[in-house]
């Protein structure tokens, strides 16, 4: 089908991209009119916010480095307190989604302009999306104030970032592409992102997992989760990523690895809905196939293939497959409860997925 009838709306953010950029802090967040930064990140990675508090000078009135996955609604609460508490106008957030998260729960109640430097491939940094963990809940929504208007991407900040997680954290960008491709919302635009970005990350993460401080591999794989998330925040999120949330919500499972375990089979879930996008699909990756693919590039990556290696139960699929048909949202195919149950069955033994699974 042509995507020639869409609507394309671009959010306003600047993007600074390439090795080194990150000694360009200073102009960037001068760039912003600010003069008061609180620097947030997780505690394994206070050094770098040290080093950026640093580049900042008085400029940096604090760092908070609590921040942990999920967003639980305690640390925002305490993240907050601290930005009012030092008088802070702007939030730099260095790492992955979960201090980007962290910085966006601040801004959602301050308006503060955030500076994000990303050092994994989730992509949050792009999206207006927010996320909060309250009990064992997390409440998403999609606010432009928690967008940052600053982003520097400096490849070489992610060099540190081990090959496994460096293999979860770029097929978890993937997953982004690979639903941007068949989303009801998609345009030629976020179309020809997408598939660029499945093909850099695909191309570069084999090299990462071998030789993780490779800067040209890590420079392809950060380019790629950049137009991933780019494409995330412009699109809708199907059955895939409905799946991961309801897994990781549930069961508190890691949430790259999650997205690893369930892309092939939601792929080949969809494959006989969306044939357009499982071309394009399956050309980046240069596979025959999109939903093999994409398994056979998780096999390659050594990254996690199965939900039970994750402590998946297996009693606990058929809450999973209840939830995932809860609420209504766009899908290519229909959601089919028996299918579905069907992939996450053989998501969680770590099978191969079914080929032509649209036709179960
Ligand atoms: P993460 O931010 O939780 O990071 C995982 C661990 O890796 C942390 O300990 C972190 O300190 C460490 N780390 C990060 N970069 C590193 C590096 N370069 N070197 C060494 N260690 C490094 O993981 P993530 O996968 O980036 O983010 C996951 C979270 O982001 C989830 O909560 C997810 O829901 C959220 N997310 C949100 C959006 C959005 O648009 N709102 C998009 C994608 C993901």
């Amino acid at each position: 089908m042509l995507q020639r009838s869409f609507v394309y709306s671009p959010l306003p953010a600047r993007v600074v991209f390439g090795t080194g950029s990150l000694g360009k802090l200073v102009d960037e967040f001068l760039e912003l009119r600010v003069s008061r930064a609180l620097v947030v990140c997780t505690p394994e990675q206070s050094h770098l916010a040290d080093e950026v508090a640093g580049r900042l000078g008085g400029q940096c009135v604090g760092v908070f480095p609590k921040a942990v996955m999920h967003v639980p609604i305690e640390v925002a609460r305490e993240a907050r307190d601290c930005a009012r508490h030092v008088g802070a106008d702007c939030i730099v957030a260095i790492g992955g989604g979960s201090t980007i998260g962290l910085g966006k729960a601040i801004a959602l109640e301050s308006d503060m302009p955030i500076l994000a430097i990303p050092t994994t491939y989730a992509g949050s940094e792009m999206t207006p999306i927010y996320g909060i963990t309250e009990g064992r809940e997390k409440k998403t929504g999609r606010d432009v104030r928690v967008l940052p208007r600053t982003v520097i991407y400096d490849p070489a900040l992610t060099k540190s970032l081990p090959a496994n997680m460096s293999a979860t954290s770029g097929i978890n960008a993937i997953a982004h592409c690979v639903e941007a491709l068949y989303a009801d919302n998609a345009n030629p635009i976020t179309s020809m992102m997408a598939e660029d970005g499945i093909r850099s990350l695909a191309n570069a993460l084999p090299v990462i997992v071998q030789h993780a401080e490779d800067l040209d591999a890590r420079t392809e794989c950060l380019y790629g989760a950049w137009l991933a998330g780019s494409v995330l925040a412009a699109t809708s999120v199907a059955l895939h990523h409905k799946l991961c949330h309801t897994l990781g919500g549930m069961l508190d499972l890691p949430h790259a690895a999650t997205h690893t375990v369930v892309l092939p089979h939601a792929v080949a879930y969809n494959a006989s809905a969306a044939p357009v996008a499982m071309v394009r699909i399956a050309r980046a990756l240069g596979a025959d196939d999109a939903a093999q693919g994409l398994f056979d590039l998780a096999r390659q990556l050594d990254a996690p293939t199965s939900l039970a290696a994750l402590g998946v139960s297996s009693a606990d699929l058929d809450r999973v497959a209840d939830a995932a048909l809860q609420s209504a949202y766009p899908n290519p195919r229909p959601l089919e409860r028996a299918a579905i149950r069907h992939l996450l069955e053989d998501a969680w033994h770590g099978r191969r997925p079914r080929p032509m699974a649209g036709m179960i």
